[in-house]
Order: C-alpha cells, then sequence, then structure tokens
C-alpha cells in the first residue's frame, strides 16, 4: 500500500468490471480493479451463457469470465484481491477503505453486483451445504438419481431447475404465484422436461432433515394446507441483494439498497460511478453488465479530463 493515488479504481471483477477493466488497460488509464475473491462474479456459478451476442455455441459461464479476466491482463490491467469495505469522497479524490488498508483514486466504478437472497426459514441456515444449495451448477451433480426441490420461478430457478434435472430423478418447482417471472424461452424448456414438476402457489415453510435434508414443508398460499414433499436437495433462486453495504451514507441507495445512477453511470457523488448488476436500473444481464461497464468508464475518463482542465 502507497500514498499514489490512482486515476481510476474499479471495484468488482463480474463481466461491468472487466468490460471497464478492458477499456481501462487498453486506454493506458492508471487502474486497479479490487476483487474480493475470484473474479468473473456471478456468471462463474452460470452453467451455461447462451445469450451473450458472438457466443453462438453456449459457454460455460466460468470460461466466459475466464476470457474477459485474460483479456483485460492482456492489456495490463492490474487486479487485486482486496475486499472493500467503505468508500469516502474528499474533494477531487475518493478514499476507499479496504481489508489491507487504504487506497485513492481520482474516479472509482463500482461493479460489486449482487449476491443471492435465502428464504429465510427454519432448517435452512442449519442444513446449508448438507442439501441447502443456492448454485445449481456448484452442486447439481450432487444429487445424481436424487429429488430436488427448486424454490423460485424467475430466470435463475428455471434455467437452474432445467440444469438440475440433467442429474436428478425428479424436479419440483415451489413457487409462490401460479405463473413463472421466467421468460417465454425457459418456460417452455421447462413445462416440456419431463423430470420437472410444478408446486403453484406454494411456498416453502420449512426444511426437514438431521445430518442431511429429507424434504420440505409446503404450503398453499390460498388455502393454507400443508403438505410435506419429500426431497434429498433443496436449491434456493429467490432472486438477489446488492453488494453495498460499504456504500451506506457515502452513495444514494434505492430502497432496496441498489446505487441510484443516471443513464450515464454517475452516482450521487461526483467521480464515483456504478455499472451491472449493483444498480438500481439495470435488466441484469451479462451483455447489460458489459455495456455497463463501458460507459461508466468512458465517463470516468471525462470525469477526469474534468479534472486535469
Ligand atoms: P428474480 O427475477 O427477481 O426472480 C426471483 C423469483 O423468486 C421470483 O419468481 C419471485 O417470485 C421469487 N421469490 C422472491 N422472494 C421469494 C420468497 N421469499 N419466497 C419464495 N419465492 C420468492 O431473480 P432471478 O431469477 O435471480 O433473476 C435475476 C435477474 O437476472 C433477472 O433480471 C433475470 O432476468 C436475470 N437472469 C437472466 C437469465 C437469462 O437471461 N438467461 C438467467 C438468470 C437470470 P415472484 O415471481 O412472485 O416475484
Amino acid at each position: 500500500m502507497t500514498d499514489e493515488i490512482h486515476e481510476l479504481i474499479i471495484v468488482g471483477g463480474g463481466p461491468a468490471g472487466l468490460a471497464a477493466g478492458i477499456y481501462a488497460a487498453r486506454d493506458g488509464l492508471d487502474c486497479l480493479l479490487l476483487e474480493k475473491g475470484m473474479a468473473g462474479g456471478q456468471i462463474v456459478v452460470t452453467a451455461e451463457v447462451a445469450n451473450y451476442p458472438g457466443f453462438p455455441e453456449p459457454l460455460a459461464g466460468m470460461e466466459l469470465a475466464r476470457r474477459m479476466e485474460e483479456q483485460a491482463r492482456a492489456f495490463g490491467l492490474r487486479i487485486a484481491e482486496e475486499a472493500v469495505t467503505g468508500l469516502v469522497p474528499e474533494g477531487r479524490s475518493i478514499l476507499l477503505r479496504t481489508a489491507a488498508g487504504e487506497r485513492r483514486a481520482r474516479a472509482v466504478i463500482v461493479a460489486t453486483g449482487a449476491s443471492y437472497r435465502r428464504i429465510g426459514v427454519p432448517g435452512e441456515e442449519r442444513l446449508a451445504g448438507r442439501g441447502v444449495s443456492y448454485c445449481g451448477t456448484c452442486d447439481g451433480p450432487l444429487f445424481a438419481g436424487g429429488r430436488v426441490v427448486v424454490v423460485g420461478g424467475g430466470d435463475t430457478a428455471v434455467e437452474e431447475a432445467l440444469f438440475i434435472a440433467r442429474f436428478a430423478s425428479s424436479v419440483t418447482v415451489v413457487h409462490r404465484r401460479d405463473s413463472l417471472r421466467a421468460g417465454r424461452h425457459l418456460r417452455r424448456r421447462a413445462s416440456a422436461e419431463p423430470k420437472i414438476a410444478f408446486a403453484w402457489n406454494t411456498v416453502v415453510r420449512e426444511i426437514l432433515g438431521g445430518e442431511k435434508v429429507q424434504g420440505v414443508i409446503a404450503e398453499d398460499v390460498a388455502s393454507d394446507r400443508r403438505r410435506e414433499i419429500p426431497c434429498d436437495g433443496v436449491f434456493v433462486f429467490v432472486g438477489t441483494m446488492p453488494n453495498t453495504g460499504f456504500l451506506e451514507g457515502a452513495v444514494a441507495l434505492d430502497d432496496r439498497g441498489y446505487v441510484v445512477t443516471d443513464i450515464r453511470m454517475r452516482t450521487s457523488v461526483p467521480g464515483v460511478f456504478a455499472a451491472g448488476d449493483v444498480r438500481a436500473d439495470s435488466v441484469r444481464q451479462v451483455a447489460s453488465s458489459v455495456g455497463d461497464g463501458v460507459t461508466a468508464l468512458l465517463e470516468a475518463e471525462c470525469h477526469l479530463a474534468g479534472l486535469e482542465g
């Protein structure tokens, strides 16, 4: 750690952060990308990315992330494994508090993405890693020949249910409404998959099991009637929460904690930009996150030029 002030620090190494990093490094900016763990973001746990333009053959999310990182490093982007814990505007520069100390930059791009949400029912925490999972790509193969419950009705739930159905003997998608939120293409694929069944208007009230998951207590939301669905695994895909704890009190967030930006990715703090899933208006696609990252970078360059002028 030094007293140096970087031109740009990018926080987060998913598609938005890496896209910004590719442009920044190629433009010769003094730029550092901070990532708390492995670069790649949420696509790393996506079995297959089939809608990213330019890749007609579906690509594992891990592989797409690896290629983005390789491209960024090839342009000379420096990446440090360091969690950011706070952000303090200091006039012409921005202070970042990190697990390793403090860093300063003239501009910051926040691209910290979002993390999975829990359903918060008895048994969920205790049985996490013992049959309760939040990543089909990681844990789906563990349930070969088994019975699986998937909770949720969005794109993630349906996409992951389809992936898990490659291994499991049956997948029951438990959804709290009578229709899926997931897009048409995924809805069609799921209804054509004989291993997938739906429990509509149903919520999981409890996850059962001693050492391992043995079933769930499911409740019909109209009648309140409860029944047990025996299963070996429970996968929860009920949306995400933004990774913005370190921004509280420093940058304007919406009521769900996502960063508020304008269409040029500018936040409430001059010099601080946000891109990708962490942003309030994000449509949460790899392609849109990449676009956000590039927009944020070009705006950050305008900001830097303004500081010089
Ligand atoms: P999401 O779209 O927010 O869907 C969350 C689902 O969980 C909804 O069906 C919701 O029910 C349900 N839910 C929320 N809280 C719940 C609770 N406490 N108990 C039971 N159910 C609950 O989240 P997502 O599926 O993770 O998708 C996130 C974003 O990524 C979306 O914009 C999506 O389009 C995008 N995405 C796209 C792709 C793709 O294009 N292939 C793949 C994955 C994700 P309700 O429907 O009743 O609200």
